[in-house]
């Protein structure tokens, strides 16, 4: 990379006047922005692409991970609000059960893309939020002694802007914000010895459900088959498989882009052009070795790619892997969830994947009925001021965050940061000092199940 240094100096229109700015539209920022202006206070939700919904549209991940926990739905909430609404008016897939959500022990529920668009297009203006789309978040301006955000600049079509708020929600997946702010961050690669692989979805379409099982391509026969017929460019053994999303379409999580750095453009740039590659790979296997998938017919991959990990933000809190096995509760937990920890294999040998097999089913699953709480400390940026992280970016160690970084968990983390930002707004306390007792007595009123029998008026800390 060039050593020369240009200085950009302009002048550029400031906006004011609100009182959260949410950077990404994904499950968190959807949520912190609906639950935010729902508590009354003025909210710009600045979002990259032209769609809400971030991994779940643009990257076509068209499934939410389980919401139950085989006894009864631990995620409720807006995200409840927004599956309920989909299952209403037909987006989630053909035949699915509302068990799936409402009841069931690791069941995801696939649902239809434009669909999932269309309602998060209408929760949102309904709950008055200003959205700007096709806009990227791409500086702040910062007092790092107070560890206090003034404002952002965003850049669109438009041009340049200043927008300067009372506070702000990072929920880009990468934590661009936060960083941007100087917070600190961990990122894969640089902090931890490996970076989980990601991947690049794609829907196909002509697939007859009634001869292709679901889980014939997990068992790996058929995936093994081709790697020795020498089929694969990569031989990877590891494949998630195909879930149905229509009568005939179907959303493939297959394939992984090992040791891309999703914060490097370069592996990006070569990361989504292998993806594609692997893809069509993927089109010619189904149509050799699954039935029902003979006439199978590509009819996209997704426009972001499936991206695992990058960067989270260190917290007030750092959920860990202890916290997750010994089920711990929090007195200022903002939700409960139960998923297993799912950490991809590093590479794609057969040793990788065995391991990979061995701690999901061993190590790191947790039974039915049971769960483990996500403390609010995750969302607070060590001692910032007025800037919280949601989703993918927030505070936990690689493990947990295995588990937490699915969308239903996002979309609660989202709730409970906007809802912290509309809090912090109106009693004049820093999101390090929020009444966490109050917080969760609000998230409790927008029915987030959060059983915790003892509360306190301050956050977990370590
Ligand atoms: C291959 C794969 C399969 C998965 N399968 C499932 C599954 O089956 N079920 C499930 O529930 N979860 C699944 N997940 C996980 C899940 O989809 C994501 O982790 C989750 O969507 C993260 O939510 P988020 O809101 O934190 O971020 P994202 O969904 O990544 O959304 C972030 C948003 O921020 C925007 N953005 C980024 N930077 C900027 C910026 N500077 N300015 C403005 N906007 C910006 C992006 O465009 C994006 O829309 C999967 C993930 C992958 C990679």
């Amino acid at each position: 990379m060039s050593e020369a240094l240009f200085r950009l100096q302009r002048d550029i229109p400031v906006e004011q006047g609100y009182d959260l700015v949410v950077a990404g539209g994904g499950p968190a920022g959807v949520a912190a922005a609906v639950c935010a202006a729902r508590l009354g206070i003025r909210v710009l939700l600045v979002e990259a692409t032209g769609t809400m919904g971030g991994m779940g549209t643009s990257g076509l991940v068209t499934a939410f991970d389980p919401m139950a926990n085989g006894e009864r739905m631990l995620v409720g909430g807006l995200m409840k609000e927004i599956v309920e609404t989909m299952y209403m008016r037909g987006y989630m897939s053909p035949g699915i059960d509302p068990n799936c959500w409402r009841k069931d022990f690791h069941k995801w529920s696939p649902f239809r893309v434009e669909g999932y668009k269309r309602v998060l297009d209408d929760i949102v203006v309904q709950a008055g939020v200003e959205v700007r789309f096709f806009t990227r978040l791409i500086d702040v301006h910062v007092d790092s002694g107070n560890r206090k955000v003034h404002g952002v600049v965003i850049h669109n079509i438009e041009g340049y802007r200043y927008i300067s708020a009372k506070t702000f929600v990072d929920s880009t997946g990468d934590a661009v914000l936060a960083d941007l702010c100087g917070a600190t961050c961990r990122e894969a690669g640089r902090d931890t010895q490996h970076i989980m692989p990601a991947t690049l979805p794609s829907l196909f379409t002509n697939i007859d459900w009634e001869k292709k099982s679901a889980v014939v391509e997990q068992k790996g026969v058929e995936v093994r088959q081709a790697i020795q017929d020498g089929h694969f460019t990569q031989p990877d053994p590891f494949l998630v498989g195909m879930s149905k999303v229509g009568d005939n379409v179907g959303y493939l999580n297959g394939g992984h882009l090992f040791n891309l750095n999703a914060l490097r453009v370069r592996d990006l740039t070569d990361g989504i052009m292998f993806g594609r590659k692997i893809a069509e790979e993927y089109l010619h296997f189904y149509r050799k070795y699954i039935p029902g998938c003979e006439n199978l017919e590509h009819v996209t991959t997704a426009s972001l790619i499936g991206v695992r990990e990058s960067r989270r933000v260190v917290g007030e809190y750092e959920l860990g892997i202890d916290d997750y096995t010994a089920k711990r509760e929090f007195p200022d937990q903002i939700g409960v969830f139960n998923k297993f920890v799912d950490v991809h294999p590093y590479d794609c040998s057969e040793e990788a994947y065995r391991i990979h097999l061995e701690e999901k089913s061993k190590r790191y699953l947790l039974k039915p009925g049971e769960y483990f709480g996500i403390p609010y400390g995750v969302l607070v940026p060590r001692g910032w001021d007025n800037l919280w992280v949601a989703g993918r970016c927030a505070s936990s160690d690689v493990l947990v965050h295995g588990s937490i970084r699915v969308q239903p968990a996002c979309s609660m983390m989202g709730q409970a940061a906007g809802t912290a930002a509309a809090q912090s707004i109106r009693t004049g306390r820093p999101a390090y000092e929020l009444d966490t007792e109050e917080l969760v007595h609000t998230l409790r009123e927008a029915d987030a199940f959060l059983p915790q029998v003892r509360l306190s008026r301050s956050m977990t800390r370590q």
